[in-house]
């Protein structure tokens, strides 16, 4: 009987502590939020990702025109193929900073079949170096600036690369409100959702899919914020704090 009972608490403390493991491995989806400025008027900052794929050149042309600064996150592999937006963007140093979102899109969840909305992650930390520093390095060739800020793709982490990232001299950009769902939502959703707006919010949307309606439908959701007397920065230009889950955030896949 004692030993049955020994067994059994050996059972219950190896349970406990691979589901402390297995916790401590979930990957993170950080989210950040503005900190908040004395004396400002309402701030939003607008983050745009380029992960593969073509550029939006009305989305851009239209920030251009209304100086509304923009933080892109650009992967080594859309660089690239982009060679016009890469010209645009150095035309206009002055409003667009250029971050990282890696090399080649992979998601930073660390692991032999891992991945996150069926897109495959690194096998092992070499691999997850290499994503991020591939994508640095094609930033300062194209732009001659080094990024400070990463993002991966699909912004969801495992514990370990979070702090390896770190470690390599990143922040990681998070962001409190989801506009178009990977480019996947229709034109009124996008707008709903930038109405949901509010000051401090971290913007994320794509510029990568001019098939898709998320140009359309940010160029008119962000002239209204504007209108609404909505200022933009980037995040050179302001601090980020953790934020709680954001809003309209996508549902995983099952
Ligand atoms: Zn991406």
């Amino acid at each position: 009987m004692r030993l049955l009972n020994t067994m059994r608490a050996w059972g219950l403390g190896v349970g406990l502590l691979l589901a402390g493991a297995a916790l401590a491995q979930a990957p993170l989806e950080p989210r950040h939020r503005l900190v908040p400025v004395a004396d400002a008027p309402p701030r939003l900052a607008l983050t745009l990702d380029a992960c593969s794929g073509r550029f939006d050149a009305p989305l851009l042309d239209f920030l251009i025109r209304e100086r509304i600064p923009a933080t892109l996150f650009v992967t080594r592999r859309w660089l690239r193929r982009n060679a016009g937006a890469v010209a645009l963007i150095k035309a206009h140093a002055d409003l667009f900073e250029v971050e990282n979102h890696g090399a080649s899109h992979v998601p930073a969840v660390i692991g032999p079949g891992r991945e996150v909305y069926g897109i495959e992650g690194v096998p092992d930390l070499e691999q997850l170096r290499a994503e991020v520093q591939g994508g640095a390095a094609a930033i300062e060739a194209a732009f001659g600036t080094a990024p400070r800020w990463y993002r991966g793709a699909t912004a969801v982490y495992d514990p370990q690369a979070l702090a390896e990232i770190e470690r390599l001299g990143y922040r990681i950009a998070g962001y409190s409100l989801n506009a178009d769902a990977g480019a996947t939502l229709a034109r009124a959703a996008i707008e709903q959702r930038l109405q949901r707006a509010r000051d401090g919010d971290v913007i994320i949307a794509h510029m990568n899919k001019p098939d898709s309606d998320s140009a359309e439908a940010l160029i008119a959701g962000l002239a209204v914020l504007k209108q609404q007397g909505y200022v933009f920065v980037r995040l050179d230009q302001a601090q980020l704090q953790p934020a709680r889950p954001a809003r309209s955030a996508p549902k995983p896949k099952p």
